[in-house]
């Protein structure tokens, strides 16, 4: 996410190091660096104007002429200013004070509207509440039917038209969707709605329309992070053609080179609440200016990465493998599987060591990380036996070649897990050890 745009600042700022004081010189060849960088990202000139200007005010104000170390100073300010234009503190989202809560989504087609109601759908449910998805698009043929595939995987029911209940008509979809959502007491409606190819006057009327029929608590635009600054200018369309609460950034996945994000908030005035980064469900997050600002300057998301983790792994597995653990049961090739499939299961795990401090440097090791190696493993392990998997001591070289056909892999690649599997489990040992000892001695029963 960003990268481009990361290693630019992040270079510039390193620049600053090693000067003791700064001169008025260095802080303005920095931030020459840092405008181009913001341009190149296709930032809106104005958003970059302001944030320079900024920048520059501070950097040769007092608080950088006093500080220890001025170079780590003007990171600070870059820091600061960076959150100030991804919009502040985390956006909320307003909840009505009587439920349900109705979101309307709208945006052009293509932005991601209908992946998105899925994906906001399974996190509300996540986070307790009780959404029903509502299919007020009726112009793209297949939309109906996406939702209610996003709502099956996300578990969430899904108010789609029936024949003679407003079919072709979106405004009485949606009005008989917020009714239902009433009768049956789902606490939040997330509205779909119609996009277009292009900001058009009328799908401006039928938004509108539909806006005033189901007043809405938040009305979420979703916008392709892809288009670069040109998002926040169909932003200017729809806010003053519907009026929008909050922002949506979709396909933060893809080589979107951060004008999107860093321009919407400042042109718009409207906080960005998600983002969305990747095609399938879990490819979702709450958006944190701060949090964007520690990626853009390769600082880390450490928090969001944590919060990734706790969704994925399951309580349970944790528990009953440091039961396990303490109890000097030895740690198996199964229990090994288990905690590869967990991994798994947080995602991209590119995008998930993306979010590791200081990754910009090992950019090069990270695109070549291979996923499909968790399958490979995955692959050898099923193809063991119970015994094998229980006791990997008696994997000669005849049962090597016997799984590496089953597994469709190389005797050297069976040779390479079970080295992996050993340094597992000798570090699950100790780690057990020091369980079991309740951390005095070294250990020994
Ligand atoms: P809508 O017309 O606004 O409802 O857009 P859709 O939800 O149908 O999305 C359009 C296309 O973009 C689909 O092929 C989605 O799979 C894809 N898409 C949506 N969100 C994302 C995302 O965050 N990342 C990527 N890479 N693709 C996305």
């Amino acid at each position: 996410m960003f990268n481009n745009l990361s290693d630019r600042i992040t270079a510039s700022l390193k620049g600053l190091r090693g000067h003791g004081r700064l001169s008025e010189a260095d802080v303005d060849k920095t931030i020459r660096e840092i405008r181009r960088a913001l341009l190149d990202a296709d930032v809106a000139v104005s958003v970059v104007r302001d944030f320079t200007g900024r920048v520059r005010e501070r950097a040769l104000g007092e608080e950088v002429s006093k500080a220890l170390n001025p170079a780590q100073q003007v990171v600070k300010i870059v820091n600061d200013e960076l959150v100030e234009v991804l919009g502040g503190a985390t956006g909320e989202l307003q909840w009505a004070k009587k439920p349900p809560t109705v979101i309307m989504l709208a945006g052009l087609q293509g932005a991601g509207k209908t992946t998105l109601a899925g994906k906001l759908a399974a996190w509300m449910k996540s986070e307790g509440h009780t959404p029903l998805l509502v299919a007020a698009d009726l112009q793209r043929p297949n939309a109906v039917n996406q939702l209610q595939i996003v709502g099956e995987r996300a578990g969430v029911p899904v108010f789609a038209p029936e024949p003679g209940n407003g079919v072709g008509n979106p405004v009485l979809v949606a009005m008989n969707g917020v009714s239902t959502a009433q009768f049956q007491q789902h606490d939040v409606v997330i509205v779909d709605t119609a996009g277009r190819l292009g900001v058009d006057e009328e799908m401006m009327q039928q938004a509108r329309d539909i806006r005033d029929a189901v007043n809405p608590h938040e009305t979420l635009f979703v916008v392709d992070a892809m288009i670069g600054q040109d998002a926040a200018r169909v932003a200017e369309a729809f806010r003053d053609g519907v009026g929008f609460t909050g922002v949506v950034l979709s396909k933060l996945d893809g080589d979107a080179r951060g004008g999107a994000a860093l321009s919407i908030t400042g042109v718009t005035q409207r906080p960005i609440l998600f983002a969305s980064t990747g095609e399938a469900q879990q490819d979702f997050e709450r958006f944190h200016p701060d949090r964007m600002a520690d990626r853009i300057l390769d600082m880390g998301d450490v928090l969001t990465l944590i919060e990734q983790a706790e969704k994925a792994f399951d309580q349970e597995e944790a528990e009953k493998a440091a039961a396990k653990l303490a109890s000097g049961e030895d740690f198996t090739l199964d229990d090994f599987l288990t905690q590869m499939q967990q991994l798994k299961n947080m995602g991209n795990i590119k995008k998930m060591l993306g979010m590791l401090p200081n990754m910009g440097q090992h950019r090069e090791a990270l695109e070549s990380f291979d996923e499909g190696e968790i399958g490979r493993i995955e692959a050898i392990i099923r193809s063991m036996t119970p015994e094998e998997r229980n006791n990997p001591k008696v994997i000669n070289g005849s049962r090597r070649g016997r799984i590496a056909k089953g597994s469709g892999t190389t005797v050297q690649q069976i040779n390479q897990l079970l080295e992996r599997f050993k340094q597992a489990q000798q570090m699950m040992r100790s780690m057990g050890q020091g369980m079991a000892g309740g951390g005095g001695g070294a250990g020994m029963p």
